[in-house]
């Protein structure tokens, strides 16, 4: 079945990896910024990483007949540092007409902590500013609940916020039905150490239905499995769900939510 990864970073991941997500059957997928596995020291390490993820990566990708869309900002690792953060987010205009970019992603927080916040809400003005759509990284484990909430808060404070082209990823039993009811996209994040697991991502779309539901590898530089997404499907297959249903969670969705965005110029196969 032909599927869209709407989460994974490429740039932690060898060629022999696109080579079997195409196997698979990936013929999209989107990279938010994210950490690098280590603190950049200036603005201008983020500029280089700007131009990998619009440079490329999409050329990368492409040689295995896979299109590659990416979203930018700072991290929330990284946004504990404000200045650098302020430097960043100012840059940041110049990639926003790159052909592969939908939007400001994956901002949000980690440990919940004042500058991550004070950060958060200068992406989400940048964004509005640009009428950019929005990708959203909710913290790890015992801090998510209390992070997403925050999150939540601090998106329907605002009400230029336009919540159907907000996506809130690494959602989980606890976070996911917030997200939902209040008109956001979410996304689950299949990860053999932490997050979501395949048999859990196929009880939530059981419990919530398929309606603005995303799921994702996140393959990165940690332990991660990029080929996540068909174990998803596998597991929906062996419980006997229809062909349908699968590929609106793994292809209809991610084009429904991307086609908002100007840069989504997605040519299927
Ligand atoms: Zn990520």
């Amino acid at each position: 079945m032909d599927y869209i990864d709407p989460h994974i970073h490429m740039v932690s991941r060898i060629t022999d990896d696109y080579e079997t997500l195409a196997r698979m059957g990936c013929v999209a997928m989107s990279e938010p910024a994210f950490w690098a596995g280590f603190d950049r020291g200036s603005a201008e390490s983020f500029r280089d990483y700007f131009r990998q993820l619009t440079e490329v990566e999409p050329r990368r990708a492409a040689q295995y007949g896979i299109q590659h869309f990416t979203w930018l900002c700072i991290n929330a690792k990284e946004a504990e540092n404000v200045e650098l953060s302020r430097e960043v987010i100012a840059m940041i205009p110049e990639f926003l007409d790159c052909p592969n970019v939908l939007g400001i992603g994956e901002i949000g927080l980690n440990k919940n902590t004042r500058n991550e916040a004070t950060v958060f809400l200068e992406h989400m003005e940048l964004a509005i500013q640009y009428n950019q759509q929005i990708l959203i990284h909710t913290p790890h484990l015992e801090d998510k609940f209390q992070g997403t909430k925050m999150i939540l808060d601090m998106l329907c404070g605002d009400s230029r916020i336009e919540r159907s082209r907000v996506l809130v990823d690494h959602v989980e039993e606890h976070t996911i039905q917030h997200v939902l009811e209040q008109g956001f996209w979410a996304g689950m994040t299949l990860y053999p150490i932490s997050k979501c697991t395949p048999q859990r991502a196929a009880d939530m779309v059981e419990m919530y239905g398929p309606e603005r539901l995303l799921v994702n590898s996140a393959g990165d530089w940690g332990p991660s499995k990029p080929t996540a997404v068909p174990d998803f499907i596998f597991e929906m297959r062996q419980r006997g769900h229809d062909e349908s249903l699968i590929r609106q969670v793994v292809y209809d969705n991610p084009r429904t939510f991307f086609g908002q965005s100007k840069g989504f110029d997605f040519k299927p196969r």
